[in-house]
């Protein structure tokens, strides 16, 4: 349970937000911003300290979905920090973000955890940032300075890059963020399950992308690994999976989950399929 005492506000814009973290943060207090509220919740079970809890979610920039009828902040393909999985999961303007959120927990977990709380989240997994690393999004981040976008593949130095006080207000994925591409998702239970492997793969221009999240202690987009596949564009799917992973310079995560050699072989087969389904397209 969060203790009693804890301040909770509700800000109804991104400058209210960010004003009043910095006016908590200054008087010494800890301040977090409040989203789905699932992991804060968790945390504050284990002890974790938090005397300011300012909630995001009725800040109208934050909800937007794309294709969702609000004015876009920025781009047709914005998506709001506050928009929750279960939202982002149904709608079809940006398939493999879909396919992103339909992936996380279950349907109940996923009508409160939103899309800016996967990306901020503790836990290494972050799955919807695996789009945003593979469509070379814009991150959209709000401070007391204002507005800036960072691409995601800057930000995203295995975990998020924010200032203090930083608000992520959303992304801004490009039109091509449009195409189906591919997505596979591997766990050890079959139900809900954090994942073991989790792809998503696009060929744009003629050149095949991929982000993987669940492999590594974190998402990872290699473009090494990129240009590696493409040299390697005569031979067999299953022989240029292995020349790709190899040339991600990350290490494989080994737990009680899976161990890193089972990963890497999970991580090869759906890179293999993936292949063979989007060439053969
Ligand atoms: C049952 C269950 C199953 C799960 N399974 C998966 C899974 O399979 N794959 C996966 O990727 N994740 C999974 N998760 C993890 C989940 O995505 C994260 O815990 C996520 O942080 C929860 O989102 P939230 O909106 O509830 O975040 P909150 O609890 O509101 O916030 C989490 C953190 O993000 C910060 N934050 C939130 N919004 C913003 C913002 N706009 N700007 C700056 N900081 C912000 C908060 O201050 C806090 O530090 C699962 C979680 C649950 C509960």
């Amino acid at each position: 349970m969060i203790a009693s005492d804890v301040v909770y506000l509700q800000a109804e814009s991104v400058d209210e937000a960010v004003t009043a973290w910095h006016e908590y943060a200054e008087s010494g207090r800890a301040v977090r911003y409040f989203s789905g509220g699932t992991e804060i919740v968790t945390g504050a079970r284990h002890r974790d300290d938090v005397d300011v809890l300012i909630d995001v979610k009725r800040i109208p920039e934050l909800t937007r979905v794309p294709g969702g009828g609000a004015r876009p902040l920025t781009d047709t393909l914005f998506v709001g920090a506050a928009a929750r999985l279960s939202d982002l999961a149904d709608q079809e303007a940006v398939p493999l973000l879909a396919a992103a959120a339909r992936g996380v927990a279950d349907r109940t977990a996923r009508n409160s955890i939103t899309f800016g709380g996967n990306l901020c989240s503790v836990l290494p997994y972050r799955e919807t940032a695996l789009p945003l690393l593979l469509f070379d999004a814009t991150l959209v981040l709000a401070s007391l300075d204002g507005l800036r976008g960072v691409p995601a593949r800057e930000c995203f130095r295995r975990r998020l890059q924010l200032r203090p006080g930083e608000l992520v207000v959303g992304a801004d994925l490009p039109a091509v963020a449009r195409e189906t591409g591919y997505s596979a998702r591997r766990t050890r239970d079959p139900r809900v399950d954090y994942p073991l492997v989790t792809l998503c793969m696009a060929c744009l221009g003629g050149s095949v992308r991929f982000a993987v999240a669940g492999a590594y202690g974190y998402p990872v987009r290699s473009l090494e690994a990129e240009q590696v596949l493409a040299a390697a564009a005569r031979e067999e799917p299953r022989a240029r999976a292995e020349r790709a992973v190899a040339a991600i310079e990350d290490r494989l995560w080994d737990d009680f989950r899976g161990s890193a050699a089972y990963r890497r072989e999970l991580l090869l087969l759906v890179l293999a399929e993936g292949l063979s389904r989007l060439e053969d397209a």
